[in-house]
């Protein structure tokens, strides 16, 4: 809560300030953050419903702020995309979370999955794909064991030079997921015709999944045709057990959500889960 506060203080300092003052104001927050170390990464456990064993996490940043404590990423992300420093927060990520999960994988001799959020602008970027490369070299993860997430708007939009960019990440060997899927404007057959391997349905379908018929019809034919599609489905947001068995019935691939675990420090997370739901 403390977190989604500080949206309020940002609002309310630049009604004060004048809006470029307030940016560089921020920049300067978000340089010392970088530098000193402020960020942190939390990870959530992607779950096989069928044997409750987890096979990968996803990333989740979160800004530790001396004075004003945690500081969420939908609050910060947004604004640091605004002042480009998501690239240089992008490329921490990256780089932190291959490493994190490499040596996860060494000491527990394990092979689970890193899922990193992208950002538009880090995408799009000359030089993304040379990051990409240059995290997978010096954490030495395996390129199959990483995934990046993206959202359909990355994708549609100049949908040329996004496809070009996706088939160099999946050259490298390294995975894609279509983050938030059914939110934005684009259609699974369109979506098949990109080299993706993975979608992400959004958590508001997941939500009223078991109130709303329409929800739960809406989602028994997004996993039956990803499926055809040899897509890989997750439903992110598995809050309550009605839910996890649902999605289990309906052969959702994995899971993820505050019914299983929620996000934590890499040291809380625990390697396997009961499977809750039969
Ligand atoms: P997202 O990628 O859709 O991540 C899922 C969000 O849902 C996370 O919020 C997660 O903590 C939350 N969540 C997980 N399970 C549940 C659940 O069962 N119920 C509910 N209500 N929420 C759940 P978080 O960590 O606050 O992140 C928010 C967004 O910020 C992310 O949405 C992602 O778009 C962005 N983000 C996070 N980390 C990064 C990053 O490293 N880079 C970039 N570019 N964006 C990031
Ligand atoms: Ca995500
Ligand atoms: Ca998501
Ligand atoms: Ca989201």
């Amino acid at each position: 809560n403390q977190g989604r506060n500080t949206w309020h203080w940002y609002e309310e300092t630049s009604k004060k300030m004048a809006p470029e003052m307030d940016y560089s104001y921020l920049r300067l927050e978000l340089m010392e953050a970088l530098r000193e170390e402020q960020f942190s990464l939390f990870y959530q456990p992607l779950i096989d419903p069928v044997t409750g064993l987890v096979k990968g996490v996803e990333a989740l940043i979160r800004w530790f702020h001396p004075e004003r404590g945690y500081i969420f990423p939908d609050v910060f992300i947004p604004l640091a995309e605004r002042t480009g420093q998501i690239i240089a927060i992008g490329q921490w990520v990256l780089k932190k979370a291959c490493r994190d999960i490499a040596e996860w994988n060494r000491t527990h001799q394990s092979q689970l999955t890193v899922s990193v959020n992208i950002s538009p602008l880090q995408f799009r970027r000359t030089g993304f794909l040379q990051e990409l490369e240059y995290a997978l070299t010096i954490s030495e993860l395996p390129a199959e064991l990483l995934k990046i997430e993206i959202t359909e708007g990355m994708v549609i939009i100049g949908a040329d030079r996004a496809i070009e960019i996706l088939k160099s990440i999946r050259n490298l060997g390294v995975q894609v997921a279509i983050d938030d899927f059914g939110t934005g404007y684009s259609s699974l057959s369109y979506l098949r015709r990109l080299p993706i391997n993975q979608i992400k349905l959004d958590r508001s379908f997941i939500e009223h999944l078991t109130e709303n018929d329409q929800d739960a019809a809406i989602v028994q034919s997004i996993i039956h045709l990803a499926h055809q599609l040899d897509l890989e489905v997750v439903a992110e947001g598995v809050e309550t057990l009605k839910q996890a068995s649902f999605l289990h019935q309906q052969g959702c691939d994995l899971v993820q959500g505050y019914f299983y675990a929620r996000p934590a420090p890499l040291s809380d997370l625990k390697l396997t889960y009961i499977a809750l739901a039969d």
